[in-house]
């Protein structure tokens, strides 16, 4: 490598484990990406947020989410434990500190999957983090996973909508974006871009 113009010994980057953030809006099908990715390649660290939200059915303590009273949230936000909280269509979500940092100094790569106020936190904690945005193939699609997941009330999905329009116009801050045309080809994409396959 060439020394630069004042002379002085190149020094080699530091390579640091890489922080990836998936974000996107709601109902695009992020959990599943994750979850098929978590299938196909279990030594993948994902972390494991608290929320306040109540489990859906099939939903486990400690697999999907850490599910937390509002006080206990209140104490996690109190005692810096969080790395970034959100709070999302009436519940709150936030992203543990110390299981983040100490895999990231393990040298593992770690990925987040969280809302897009949380993306932003997280760009302006850890700009070296990548952003990486999961689109949907289209608007009516988005609409049709949202309405058909069943699980939430009228109500909700509307606040989930709200929240989704808002979120597409976001996509410009991000790193890179995938469309979700097939959860098999997004997770493939997204573990190249974390460099684990
Ligand atoms: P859901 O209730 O459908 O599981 O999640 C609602 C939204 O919260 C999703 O967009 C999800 O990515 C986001 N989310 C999950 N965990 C976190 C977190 O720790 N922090 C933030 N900011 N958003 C999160």
């Amino acid at each position: 490598m060439a020394a630069t113009s004042r002379g002085t010994t190149p020094v080699p980057p530091v390579v640091r484990p890489r922080l990836t953030v998936l974000s996107g809006p709601s109902g695009v099908g992020k959990s599943t990406v994750v979850a098929h990715m978590r299938k196909v390649h279990p030594e993948v660290w994902l972390s494991v947020s608290a929320t306040t939200r109540k489990p859906r059915p099939g939903e486990r303590h400690g697999i999907q989410y850490f599910f937390v009273s509002d006080d206990e949230f209140d104490k996690l936000v109190a005692n810096g434990e969080l790395l970034e909280w959100a709070e999302f269509a009436g519940n709150r979500y936030g992203t543990p500190r110390r299981a983040v940092t100490e895999r990231l100094e393990a040298g593992e790569p770690v990925l987040l999957e969280i809302d897009l106020q949380g993306a932003r936190l997280v760009r302006e904690s850890m700009p070296e983090a990548q952003l990486v945005f999961l689109a949907p193939p289209s608007w009516d699609e988005l609409v049709r996973r949202l309405t058909g997941r069943g699980t939430e009330a009228p109500d909700v999905i509307e606040r989930r909508l709200e929240a989704a329009k808002i979120e597409l116009a976001a996509e410009a801050e991000f790193d890179t974006t995938l469309v979700n045309t097939s959860v098999e080809d997004v997770a493939r994409e997204l573990l190249a871009l974390m460099e684990v396959a």
